[in-house]
């Protein structure tokens, strides 16, 4: 059993988590580094060092958040540190340009089960792997979630003409990210009054492969704020919605 502080990055074999979870080593915690696809989180882990533990974890796959769990407890016996990070932009189209990408989550063009597969993994895997987690997270002393959001998830900024993203027309990351808001507030309301503290990072628009690469800033910027709410201590806020430069309207 490690007696170090523990933290879960959920998609961690590689963009924004792969940093965070890398971060997270050099502040003190044994990782445990999630992913779907067990050897590329191994290939993950071995890149970062000792201190990270490939954790096979399917955030849409019950059975996989189940044994994840029980792997946590009986093999690191703690949890400190929950990072929802995994998620889809849309379902795979591999070799489709990334202009039409973007145009086939119009609205009113996106398949509906695109729409279910995008909220399975932004949404409901991050309601998942929270529950079943929350054990272990109330048992440490001073636990901490983060979910990695968006802007794009703002009502506020999508209603805003002055806003950069203003012209996207998105009918499932868009409003996945604005369900994912909305859950992060029910949970952080819910352990109001427990050491356990729940916020929401937006990491700005980050080259991964989310993005075909589009995005302006590096993973290293990008896992800034998410590790900074991961850090906070008992005097910092919950419930919030920020980015490296501060708060985000709803
Ligand atoms: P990324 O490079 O595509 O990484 C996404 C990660 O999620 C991958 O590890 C992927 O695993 C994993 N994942 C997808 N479905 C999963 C599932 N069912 N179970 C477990 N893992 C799953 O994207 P990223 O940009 O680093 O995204 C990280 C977070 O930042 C996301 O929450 C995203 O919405 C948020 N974000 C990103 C940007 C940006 O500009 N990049 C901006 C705002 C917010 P596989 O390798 O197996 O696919």
């Amino acid at each position: 059993m490690e007696n170090k502080p523990a933290a879960l990055v959920t998609g961690a074999n590689k963009g924004i988590g792969l940093q965070i979870a890398k971060d997270l080593t050099t502040h003190g915690f044994t990782v445990l580094v999630g992913s779907r696809n067990f050897e590329n989180g191994e290939i993950a882990a071995k890149s970062i060092g000792a201190d990270a533990h490939a954790i096979q974890l399917d955030v849409t796959n019950q059975t996989s958040i189940a044994a994840a769990a029980e792997r946590i407890r009986n093999e690191f016996g703690r949890l400190d540190v929950l990072v929802n990070n995994a998620a889809i932009s849309h379902v795979p189209r591999p070799g489709a340009p990334f202009e039409e990408k973007m145009a086939a989550g119009r609205p009113s063009v996106v398949p509906i089960d695109e729409v279910r597969a995008v909220f399975e993994t932004n949404v409901f895997g991050v309601m998942a792997v929270t529950q079943a987690m929350l054990p272990l997270l109330r048992e440490a002393p001073a636990a901490r979630i983060v979910n990695v959001s968006s802007e794009v998830g703002s009502l506020t900024m999508q209603t805003d003409k002055s806003n950069p993203y203003y012209g996207i027309q998105n009918g499932a990351y868009v409003p996945s990210k604005t369900a994912l808001n909305a859950i992060t507030v029910a949970f952080a309301k819910e352990l109001e009054g427990t050491p356990i503290k729940v916020n929401m990072a937006c990491p700005g628009y980050t080259a991964t492969d989310l993005n075909d690469f589009h995005g302006t800033r590096t993973v290293e910027q990008g896992a800034h704020e998410p590790v900074r709410l991961a850090l906070l201590d008992e005097n910092g806020p919950t419930g919030t919605f920020s980015n490296e430069d501060g708060p985000l309207s709803w």
